[in-house]
């Protein structure tokens, strides 16, 4: 399968997305340009991370600024994730039991 890496797939990408949506952002419905906040990113549906590959089927046009903004929200959700597992840490007998001992002094 072809991926973006390859420079002939992702114009092909680029040219399919943009006619599906019609030239618009798939968050917003903003008219994708070719320069400034609203130039057109490609995105992936399910994050490559996650096993999304870059398939037509996983891929869609969105502005740069929504692009943006879905990544600040996944490294918010990422934060969270790791503010949850250091409070695990934290309320582990052990640590509590330091915590009791530091507010003694
Ligand atoms: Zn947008």
């Amino acid at each position: 399968m072809p991926t973006l890496r390859d420079s002939q797939y992702r114009a092909f990408a680029r040219r399919e997305l943009h006619r599906r949506q019609s030239g618009r952002c798939i968050y917003c419905s903003r008219e994708l340009t070719k320069t400034g906040p609203t130039r057109m990113t490609i995105e992936h549906l399910k994050a490559k991370m996650k096993g999304g590959k870059d398939d037509l089927k996983n891929l869609a046009a969105a502005c740069f600024h929504c692009n943006q903004l879905r990544g600040q929200q996944m490294n918010a959700t990422k934060q969270r994730k790791e503010v949850k597992a250091v409070s695990a840490r934290v309320s582990s007998p052990a640590l509590r039991q330091d915590a009791r001992d530091a507010s003694a002094v």
